[in-house]
């Protein structure tokens, strides 16, 4: 998978390429990383990347001309890459999009904003999507950017140690991950439950759906009118609902 970087501040995202699971998927030849300097491509002697609103008000617009050219140079080196735009008001992240991504296996270009953003032109032909992590506004593109490509990179097959892990992960299927616990067995008078240590796969596996749905109803029960509940599900609810009633 190609992620390419369009930026004003290379350095915050070579750095970002140079730790952890990114760089290994890069060491596996599994991920190609590339950041590329917006500035590089601004035609004047003063290498000028921002100008003045039209209209006035305060602050520095990123002109469209040297963002143009940075963008159809990376579609040159990956013609197949979609173009995404970091914006506040862009169609929010999720989990969900962080999978539709990873599955499509296109180069991805990454438009990192600064500013007060990017002339509007930018937007009519040059973006296939925008995207936002969240409705706050940052100084830049650069750490949404990192945010999405460190999520999606972490669902590329081989990147992580175990494909396995990222397929019970919070928001998969819209539930949060069950409770997880390692050694030592008891701490400070609080046990490990029995049934992880007990060695038998299909309680394990029963016990993880309980805690799993338990968590999500007390943390985060939005997310069930996202899904109704699975047929294995409302057996659990009903077997909880009968434990509850036995105590009252
Ligand atoms: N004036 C713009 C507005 O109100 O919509 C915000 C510009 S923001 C100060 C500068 C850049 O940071 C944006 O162009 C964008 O690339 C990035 N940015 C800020 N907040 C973001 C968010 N929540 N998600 C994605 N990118 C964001």
């Amino acid at each position: 998978m190609d992620f390419t970087v369009l930026t004003l501040f290379p350095e915050l995202i070579q750095s970002f390429f140079k730790h952890g699971m990114i760089l290994r998927g890069i060491e596996k030849k599994l991920i190609d990383a590339t950041c590329v300097n917006i500035r590089d491509f601004s035609t004047d002697r003063h290498n000028t990347v921002d100008d003045r609103p039209y209209g006035g008000g305060s602050g520095m617009v990123m002109k469209v001309e040297p963002l143009k050219a940075a963008i159809l140079s990376a579609k040159k080196k990956a013609p197949e890459s979609q173009v995404i735009l970091m914006t506040p008001q862009g169609n929010r992240f999720s989990q969900k999009k962080a999978w539709e991504l990873a599955s499509k296996n296109t180069g991805l270009i990454f438009i990192c904003g600064r500013y007060e953003g990017i002339d509007e032109r930018i937007y009519t032909t040059l973006v296939d999507e925008e995207l936002s992590i969240g409705d706050y506004v940052m100084t830049g593109g650069e750490l949404a950017s990192m945010v999405i490509i460190d999520s999606i990179a972490r669902l590329i097959p081989g990147v992580l140690g175990s494909d396995e892990s990222c397929r019970s992960d919070s928001f998969t299927d819209d539930r949060l991950e069950y409770a997880q616990y390692t050694r030592p067995e008891v701490f400070e008078r609080q046990k490990v439950p029995d049934v992880l240590l007990s060695g038998n796969h299909e309680k394990i596996r029963l016990w993880r759906k309980k805690s799993s749905l338990e968590r999500t109803f007390l943390k985060r029960p939005d997310l069930f009118k996202k899904t109704g509940l699975s047929k294995e599900e409302k057996k659990i609810v009903l077997q909880w609902c009968q434990e509850l009633e036995s105590l009252c």
